[in-house]
């Protein structure tokens, strides 16, 4: 079978290898798309923090059951199975809790091992949620809007707050339609117009502002002085992450979704007469993967999905992808 690998920094190869072969616990599936993550951005780059190479790249997953044994979820082979990439090891103090995305000893499917850009692969059975219903582009996308549902999760958000979200990229645009389903007013803000009139567009939120127009003096206007309830940071820019307080409210939250390489520094007093909630904000769990699926048909697939190939033409394509001036929001490949 056909797989592509992350041979080094700036080097994929389409190479061949013997189908894996499915063990006691394991699903052995077929995939048929990946979605380009920023992760897979970063590993290709070569800025992608603790990555090893060679590493098959891809964690984003539309695939079907080829073969598997009995399971909890009554999943037989044939059925269209969206993948939860993160494998936790239920034993970690952060799993006995419950939280299993931060699991001290997790491991991410083409993060931490190989991934799904191969046209077969083989899985921990109990990281499949059945989705005959879903088409492969909208299974393809479930895990990073989870990322977004997981955010919002952690923030509580409730109807009729109005919420920030920094960053028009894949994962904000997620979180900024979530917020929306729960009944939320979304301020958009980006430095790229582009991105901003998608948001505005077709995810509809209520207001955009550019990053580099003073977006807390726009967020005032826009709150009558409140400021948001609520911030996310889905840009992980250093600048925008020491920005974020700012546009917060008294008794806010904000939650840090992307996620900067160095250290962010606040003046005490500021966030303190706010009693600001800091949140980080990692991965997600089972239950943020069903909540996606639940309201997926609310979600616009067609024009999140802004580039689509066949694995022959991958590799190709990836430079362009890596540079948010093409107009990429979300890179897809047909297996
Ligand atoms: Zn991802
Ligand atoms: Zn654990």
């Amino acid at each position: 079978m056909k797989y592509i690998v992350c041979e080094k920094p700036g080097e994929f190869l389409l190479k061949e290898k013997e189908a894996p072969v499915r063990k006691e616990g394991e699903a052995l599936l077929k995939i048929n798309k990946v979605g380009i993550c920023g992760t897979d951005i970063h590993a290709y780059g070569g800025n992608q923090a603790f990555f090893s190479y060679p590493r098959i790249l891809g964690h984003e997953l539309a695939s079907e059951v080829l073969e598997i044994g009995e399971n909890a979820r009554g999943i037989k082979s044939g059925d269209k199975v969206v993948v939860m990439p993160y494998v936790s090891c239920g034993k970690c103090i952060a799993c006995r809790n419950g939280k299993t995305n931060c699991c001290t000893n997790i491991t991410v499917l083409g993060v931490h091992g190989d991934g799904g850009m191969q046209e077969q692969i083989t899985v921990p059975a109990d990281i499949l949620l059945p989705a005959n219903d879903l088409s492969n582009d909208q299974m393809a996308i479930v895990e990073p809007l989870a990322i977004g549902a997981h955010a919002i999760r952690r923030a509580n958000i409730k109807a009729g707050e109005t919420v920030v979200v920094v960053g028009c990229g894949p994962i904000g645009i997620g979180i900024m339609k979530l917020a929306q389903i729960e009944g939320a007013k979304v301020i958009a803000v980006d430095m790229n117009d582009q991105r901003l009139a998608y948001a505005k567009d077709k995810i509809g939120v209520d207001y955009v502002v550019n990053a580099g127009n003073d977006p807390a003096a726009a967020i005032s206007e826009i709150t009558n002085g409140d400021m948001a309830t609520a911030v996310f940071d889905a840009s992980g820019n250093k600048f925008a992450l020491e920005a974020g307080p700012s546009y917060m409210s008294h008794g806010g939250r904000f939650v840090l979704v992307g996620l900067s390489k160095g250290e962010l520094t606040y003046t005490h007093p500021a966030v303190h007469s706010k009693e600001m909630t800091l949140m980080c904000s990692r991965n997600a769990t089972t239950e943020d993967f069903e909540h996606v699926i639940s309201v997926l048909d609310q979600f616009p697939t067609e024009s999140y999905i802004t580039h689509n190939v066949p694995f022959t033409d991958m590799i190709a394509n990836f430079d362009s992808w890596c540079d948010p001036a093409t107009g990429v929001m979300k890179a897809t490949v047909d297996f």
